[in-house]
């Protein structure tokens, strides 16, 4: 759905992901959602932390239509969606040039096509000169780097992010959050991404929304006031320190 302002003919707002009292209940019961009420326009880079268990992937997964919501309305306006997960989910016997490939492929792009968009992708998420490596002879960080290529070849409108960063070392992590941030400002896609790190969270959104243990509702929102793209130092800020102490708080009371 685009909003326009007519006059000026810009585009002013696009919601790309659009949930009204989202409800999921499991066949055998599991209530994982109850009347969740969630948004995510163009350029909002949007965190979800919850306790696990709380229905954050199924969230995700409704919208990206692996699963359907057993109530209210979940809109989703693209069909350009990225889907990143915890585990990097390469294919062992193709390497990194092969495995960038594979999403194009499997939408039926040309040869030709599929290899200038992975070498371009490949080059966004700084992998060049890797191109004819196995997934066995990368890093964790470099694995996760694949994965973000293989899903950025299909120009994501909405791009999901299932922990991806979870089982990283700090190091990594930070950078590859660093790396996130960049492809974000510069594609302006509507993010969706969880979490257990508040810090993570607060460092990369443009929003952070907590969660209830379950059945998963929203319980906060709050936005974060920090310029992007992102100064790295702003993490060692007490304004940065205040807001990860109010989502943790905000966490906690939710808990019960
Ligand atoms: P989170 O990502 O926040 O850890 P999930 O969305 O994975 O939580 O799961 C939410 C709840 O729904 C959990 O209790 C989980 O066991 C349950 N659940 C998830 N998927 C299914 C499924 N396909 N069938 C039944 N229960 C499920």
């Amino acid at each position: 759905m685009v909003a326009r302002n007519r006059k000026a003919g810009v585009r002013v707002s696009e919601t790309l992901l659009d949930f009204t009292n989202v409800e999921m209940t499991f066949p055998g019961g599991t209530v994982a959602l109850r009347g969740v009420d969630l948004t995510v326009g163009r350029g909002e880079f949007v965190t979800v932390v919850g306790p696990s268990g709380c229905g954050k992937s199924t969230l995700l997964r409704i919208a990206s239509g692996l699963e359907t919501a057993s109530d209210g309305t979940a809109q989703v306006n693209t069909d350009r969606i990225g889907y990143v997960f915890q585990d990097a989910t390469l294919l062992p016997w193709r390497d990194v040039q092969a495995n960038v490939e594979l999403l194009a492929e499997l939408n039926w792009q040309t040869k030709a096509v599929r290899a200038k968009k992975a070498a371009e992708t490949i080059e966004l998420v700084g992998l060049t000169g890797f191109e004819k490596h196995l997934p066995r002879q990368l890093s964790g960080g470099m694995r996760m780097r694949t994965s973000l290529a293989r899903s950025l070849t299909l120009d994501p409108e909405l791009f999901l992010f299932d922990e991806p960063f979870g089982a990283l070392d700090e190091i990594t992590r930070e950078h590859l959050n660093d790396e996130l941030l960049r492809l974000f400002v510069e594609t302006r896609f509507a993010g969706l991404f969880i979490t257990h790190s508040v810090s993570e969270a607060v460092y990369l959104s443009t929003r952070v929304v907590v969660m209830s243990g379950r059945p998963g509702h929203i319980v906060d929102q709050f936005e974060v006031p920090f310029d992007m793209p992102r100064d790295p130092d702003i993490r060692y800020t007490g304004a940065f320190a205040e807001l990860v102490g109010q989502v943790s708080h905000a966490l906690r009371e939710g808990h019960h």
